[in-house]
């Protein structure tokens, strides 16, 4: 599963990285998303999916089969 995220729509509401700090992060300055990886492994993919559920601006999204 991979994921992507449009940092020009992210509100920096940090919800994603509370979520998986693998694969999330937020710049020191402003908070804005900040992808680890693309790439999602297997432990994280709830929480991803989670993620992507919850974004406030919609900034994440999933893509690629795997379930
Ligand atoms: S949850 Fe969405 S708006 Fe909040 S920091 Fe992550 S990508 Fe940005």
């Amino acid at each position: 599963m991979k994921v992507e995220v449009q940092a020009d729509k992210c509100i920096a509401s940090g919800q994603c990285v509370l979520l998986s700090d693998v694969v999330f992060d937020q710049d020191d300055e402003e908070g804005i998303v900040v992808l680890r990886t693309s790439e999602v492994p297997e432990s994280e993919q709830s929480a991803v999916r989670e993620a992507e559920r919850i974004c406030p601006a919609r900034a994440i999204r999933l893509a690629g089969s795997g379930g």
